[in-house]
């Protein structure tokens, strides 16, 4: 053919290029296919670019082509073809933009190859040199490429990736745009598979905003929704994004879309699934957005958008401002990356800030699934605040099951010259109910939060305060701290005060139960704020609460018992009896038992009572005696 005649040219490559090329050529991949992203990517710049000077009112050569890009393989050529109908490129163009690698990130792609000198496949669409990863697959290359400027010749250029390259003047009627042809190399005929090739356009460049067709048939038929106007998108069309996305059969709880042009250009949607799928912990690391720069995946899951405590969400992040081609470990020193965290991030505290408000069911049902890894967001400072109004607790101000009150609401409902929150951790609300440092709070009708989560104790000891008031552990009351409250429940004491003797006798008591309880205890003393039960264990002052205690000793592996002060309540009918007991007999034997039995109470209690056999065989003996006081009452 006469196509070729005309000023034939001989170039060599520039030399970081033929070290480039020459490590494609010669290294191992195991993702090769991304040279389909890459070359479709520059396909879809080149329209782009077209587009812009067709809005510039430029004079465009074949202006009746459709913007599209076009992919054809033929299977006995060992050929694969994509051209697109932009900007196209003149011989300079060739020169300074095939020929050379215009990016700095050439230098530090070099340098990381020959660290690594094994699969750079994965490497090297994240720096600047995303033409030449067709060197992966391919022994000879030839773009055809006709500028948009009207009357631009056409060129060809031709190379075989070794050192050199061509450039011709083509004399056919080339229209407008650029053809690559990919001359196979035979390792890498996989791809002249109509699936393969289909998979793989579908998989990173589903969203271009050109068409894309694949032997005449058109491969991406989904709209980025994302970039259009949150006006033209509807409700099916973000729960049919939603599902493709997450493979989740139902629709999502909330979406929010958000888009941004300024001081930095991105766009992006995020779901909140309904229910939390995660309840195993399977699917740990299923999460993340997905990263798009410009329509084109660039990373799926990204983890670093995000803090791990709004990783249920779904969704996508896309932005023109970030390079195509930029690595995982350059995203994260990346200033507009970080812009981009912190924006999101802000918008959906925002949003769920505006769900609580405006749809209290819907927030619910939010706390309901995520609050459990929402919760983590106690470490995050910067949002504090607006994480502190989103958090939500049980409480014994609540009554029905499954409702949960807010800060907000709390101090709404407390007394007037109350300056603290209170709360109380326990496995589930009977364990904090019957817990006897509840006890005073119930009588003086003082609301107290309650905590099931182990994570609930480190949000309210990182928060520390809300508002102007203090977040509290019942535990670590000042208890004259309460006696500015009112009683509102009568105490029914049933026992008449101790007379000065008996005090005496009763500070004896207390010295006998230490003498019993030994090194097990820190302290024995009356208590202040027990009414109902008879004895308690106390955390001595300023230590941490219980809960915490419990959780240093897991992490730790301490299977020790930490030792606390034992409460007595002077005014519990047992103690009164263990009084009369002891003042007959100060060495009766069935002190001792009781007091044991007491202790190991409030250990099992606790959830620190290693060895139950001794409690059990106690119990056993109490009811022996219990029983045979019984039956001769009966008689
Ligand atoms: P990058 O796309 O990161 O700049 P590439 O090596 O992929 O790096 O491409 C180098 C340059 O070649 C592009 O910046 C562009 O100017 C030009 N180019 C590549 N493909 C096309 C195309 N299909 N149409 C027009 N110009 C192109």
């Amino acid at each position: 053919m006469s196509q070729e005649n005309a000023t034939a040219n001989q170039f060599e490559f520039k030399a970081e290029v033929k070290q480039l090329l020459n490590i494609l050529v010669h290294s191992l991949y195991t993702n090769r296919e991304i040279f389909l992203r890459e070359l479709i990517s520059n396909a879809s710049d080149a329209l782009d670019k077209l587009r812009f000077e067709s809005i510039s009112g430029a004079d465009i050569a074949d202006n009746d082509l459709p913007l599209e890009i076009r992919i054809m393989f033929d299977k006995d050529k060992n050929l694969i073809t994509i051209s697109d109908t932009g900007i196209g490129m003149t011989r300079e163009d060739l020169i300074n933009n095939i020929g050379t690698i215009a990016r700095s990130g050439s230098a530090e792609f070099l340098k990381k190859v020959s660290e690594t000198n094994k699969d750079v496949s994965n490497i090297i669409g994240k720096f600047g040199v995303g033409f030449y990863s067709v060197f992966m697959i391919a022994t000879d290359v030839v773009i055809k490429t006709r500028s948009f400027h009207k009357d631009a010749p056409a060129f060809l250029w031709k190379s075989d990736g070794l050192g050199s390259y061509e450039i011709l003047q083509l004399d056919e009627a080339f229209k407008r745009g650029t053809q690559i042809e990919i001359h196979l190399r035979d390792d890498a005929k996989e791809f002249l598979d109509k699936y393969r090739l289909e998979s793989t356009i579908k998989k990173h460049s589903n969203y271009i905003s050109f068409p894309i067709y694949l032997e005449n048939e058109r491969i991406n038929t989904l709209p980025a929704i994302w970039r259009e106007p949150k006006s033209s998108v509807t409700k099916e069309q973000y729960d049919e994004f939603y599902k493709n996305l997450s493979f989740d059969s139902d629709e999502p709880l909330d979406v929010l879309h958000i888009s941004v042009d300024a001081p930095i250009q991105f766009n992006s949607l995020i779901f909140i699934p309904k229910k939390n799928y995660d309840i195993f912990g399977f699917n740990r690391h299923e999460y993340g957005l997905d990263l798009y720069v410009n329509r084109v995946l660039i990373q799926h899951q990204n983890k670093d958008l995000l803090p791990e405590y709004l990783s249920f969400v779904k969704g996508v992040v896309d932005s023109e401002d970030l390079p195509l081609n930029i690595s995982r470990e350059t995203l994260q020193e990346n200033v507009v990356f970080n812009k981009i965290s912190s924006n999101v991030t802000g918008q959906i505290i925002s949003h769920l800030l505006k769900m609580a408000k405006d749809d209290p069911e819907k927030y619910k049902q939010f706390w309901k699934e995520h609050g459990k890894i929402f919760r983590l967001g106690y470490s995050d400072y910067s949002n504090r605040e607006k994480f502190a109004e989103l958090l939500r607790f049980d409480s014994s101000s609540v009554e029905k099951v499954d409702e949960v009150t807010s800060l907000a609401e709390y101090i709404g409902r407390m007394k007037s010259e109350q300056k603290e929150i209170y709360y109380l951790s326990g496995a589930s609300r009977d364990a904090v109910i019957a817990d006897p440092h509840l006890e005073i709070f119930k009588n003086k009708g003082i609301e107290v939060l309650f905590l099931y989560d182990p994570i609930d104790e480190f949000v309210m000891d990182s928060l520390r305060t809300y508002k102007e008031f203090t977040l509290k552990s019942v535990e670590q009351v000042e208890l004259k701290s309460l006696d500015k409250f009112e009683d509102i429940i009568k105490r029914e004491k049933k026992e008449e005060p101790l007379g000065k003797d008996e005090e005496k006798e009763f500070d004896n008591l207390l010295k006998k139960i230490k003498e019993i309880l030994g090194d097990k205890v820190t302290d024995v003393r009356a208590s202040e704020r027990l009414t109902d039960s008879p004895s308690c264990l106390v955390n001595p002052t300023d230590e941490m609460t219980s809960q915490m205690q419990k959780i240093m000793h897991m992490v730790n592996k301490d299977m020790s018992i930490p030792k606390k002060i034992f409460e007595v309540n002077k005014d519990h009918h047992l103690i009164r009896n263990l009084l009369k007991i002891f003042t007959a007999d100060p060495n009766d034997e069935y002190i001792a038992l009781v007091v044991d039995q007491l202790f190991e109470s409030s250990l099992l209690l606790e959830g620190y009572l290693n060895d139950p056999h001794k409690l059990v065989n106690r119990i056993k003996d109490v009811l022996e005696k219990s029983s045979e006081w019984h039956s001769a009452v009966r008689k």
